[in-house]
């Protein structure tokens, strides 16, 4: 809630000036009723026709200056809450963008989506209706309680009466649907999760004959949130009808009392007829009180989830540090990591490469080898030990400075539907010189017998590519910017062996003087590696040059050995 004020403070003004206009446009509407008893009371029994007139053409008056002054409050308010849900919503994504990714794992991508969408939009209802109905409803129910003390007393304490069991039934509806509606975004929490994966996995599902399946997913999560939708729903609904009981049971007490006490001759027809239309609004304007209490408590409980994501701390902090030297150009010291915090997924990682050198990495699927890279682009931080480029820890690198020394392709990269030049440059502006001889070294020559060259459109991720297509538009991407740290994550497992090998020999001659690690599965992929980086489990068990390996690292031999038949 917290958060949220901090985002309607700088509307202060606007929003007190149509609190205002709420204020006096309900002041108005609250004349009415006993304008009319004047009317009623006063003006015709005393036959005076000019009189009525005037009070009639004042009541109309009144109305007309009521709504107009409420449509124009409300227009404001509508306004307001939109401003402020945009400024949030875009802060919002913005963090979004900046979490770390320890941070997005823990939201979890989903969640993260729903925090973006539906609950801005309780958010902005809750602000919305707080404006509409904040001023209004109290003014309301304290004006009208005034002007029935001073009309009838008498009558006022058979309303009094009821107002403890209006009372009750809005506390019970509000503390209950806070809960309930709490409960339904986490249910649609599930529902953006289970078809963001139906999405991401629709040729699998469809491969493997599963719709129905996931249909099955889908319409459980979809009828998860229908239910807790209703189960709010129907309390909400309930409160309406019980609240007319009471109030229809409220005026017929008044009807009968104002009946005994205009026969005696205690109070006039007219002060009961303006009676009933008060206590019509207040007990309007106690339902407004409990919806308004249902609408703060929803958005509360967006508040809260959106307050969460902003209120994140920036856990990718840079820390000055003096260059430490030395003529290493990475260097993993010790370094542990684990997602989870519970088990290592790196254990004890140590390796340095000089300008120019070129790390190999391979092992079995999960054993790492794609964390070493997250690491190094500090996509997260490594629990234990230091990572260092150019002999500075890399916690003290800008994060942005840091990314443009690299080059990367990652294991499940993605292309945009765009041209292919455009997906080379990646919006960085580079000049079709320079798209062309990334090209040319990531052996993409295709790109030139395809019709439409550099200019081809492409369809979403790529998808009219080959994979081995694929591989290399993504490596002329990496390419493109000459970058001072290569990093292929298994990015050439699509391309045959003959493709493989002149890609490896145009990369050494291009890209002297970039550093490379390349993750692959193919020891032919990296057996020509300055150094060579066995994974198993996240630890490292074995270290050094392919002959070295061949020799001392038992692992690393059966892997060439199963390979060998294909390669030599
Ligand atoms: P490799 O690239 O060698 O196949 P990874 O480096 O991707 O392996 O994964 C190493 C281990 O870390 C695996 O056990 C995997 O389950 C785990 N892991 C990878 N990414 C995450 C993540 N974002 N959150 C939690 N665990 C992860
Ligand atoms: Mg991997």
């Amino acid at each position: 809630m917290k958060t949220v004020l901090r985002y309607l403070r700088p509307k202060a003004g606007i929003i007190a000036v149509e609190m205002c206009i709420k204020l006096a446009g309900t002041v108005v509407e609250l004349l009415l009723p006993w304008m009319l008893s004047v009317i009623l009371d006063e003006a015709v029994p005393s036959g005076d026709f000019h009189s009525v007139l005037v009070w009639g053409g004042l009541m109309v008056l009144c109305a007309a200056l009521a709504v107009v002054g409420n449509v124009a409050a409300n227009r404001i308010s509508c306004a307001t809450s939109r401003d402020v849900t945009h400024r949030l919503r875009g802060d919002l994504f913005a963090k979004v963008t900046r979490l770390s990714c320890a941070q997005e794992d823990a939201f979890t991508t989903p969640s993260l989506i729903s925090r973006l969408t539906s609950d801005t939009y309780n958010v902005n209802q809750m602000i919305d209706r707080m404006q509409r109905l904040g001023v209004r409803a109290p003014i309301l129910l304290l004006g009208g309680i005034a002007l029935t003390l001073s009309l009838e007393p008498v009558l006022t304490l058979v309303l009094i009466a009821t107002l403890p069991l209006l009372g009750a039934v809005v506390w019970f509806v509000s503390t209950r649907g806070v809960r309930l509606y709490t409960r339904t975004q986490a249910a649609l929490d599930v529902l953006v999760r289970r078809s963001q994966e139906s999405m991401a996995g629709i040729r699998v599902i469809q491969a493997l004959s599963k719709g129905e399946y996931e249909k099955a997913r889908f319409d459980e999560a979809n009828a998860q949130v229908v239910d807790r939708e209703r189960r709010a729903g129907l309390l909400m609904n309930v409160t309406n009808p019980v609240m007319n009981l009471l109030l229809n049971a409220g005026l017929t007490a008044v009807v009968v009392a104002g009946a005994f006490r205009v026969n005696a001759g205690h109070t006039q027809p007219g002060t009961i007829i303006a009676f009933l239309s008060y206590f019509t609004i207040i007990l309007n304007a106690l339902m407004m009180v409990s919806r308004m209490f249902v609408m703060y408590s929803k958005g509360a409980a967006s508040g809260r989830r959106i307050a969460e994501v902003l209120n994140a701390p920036e856990e990718l902090q840079s820390r000055p540090q003096p260059a430490a030297g030395g003529e290493e150009h990475i260097r993993f010291d010790h370094v542990s990591f684990s997602y989870g915090k519970v088990e290592d997924n790196l254990t004890d990682i140590s390796f340095s490469l000089r300008r120019g050198e070129t790390l190999g990495i391979i092992g079995p699927t999960g054993s790492g080898k794609s964390t070493i890279l997250q690491l190094l682009l500090r996509f997260y931080d490594p629990d234990n030990g230091v990572i260092s480029v150019d002999g500075k820890d890399l916690r003290s690198v800008e994060p942005a400075a840091l990314h443009s020394i690299f080059g990367v392709v990652f294991q499940n990269d993605f292309l945009y539907a765009d041209e292919i030049g455009a997906n080379i440059d990646f919006g960085r502006g580079l000049p079709q010189e320079r798209l062309e001889a990334a090209a040319r070294t990531a052996q993409a020559d295709f790109i030139n017998t395809r019709a439409g060259g550099f200019g081809a459109e492409l369809s979403p991720k790529g998808a009219n590519l080959s994979g081995g297509q694929k591989q290399r538009v993504l490596l002329a991407r990496a390419l493109a910017a000459d970058p001072d740290i290569l990093l292929l994550d298994d990015s050439s497992s699509a391309l045959d062996y003959k493709t493989d090998a002149a890609l490896r020999r145009a990369l050494a001659r291009d890209f002297k003087d970039t550093t490379k690690i390349i993750v692959a599965q193919r020891i032919s992929s990296i057996r020509s590696a300055d150094r060579i980086l066995v994974l198993e489990d996240g630890r490292a068990v074995g270290y050094g040059s392919h002959d070295e390996l061949m020799r001392t690292c038992g692992s690393y031999r059966e892997i060439a050995e199963i390979q060998m038949g294909e390669v030599e």
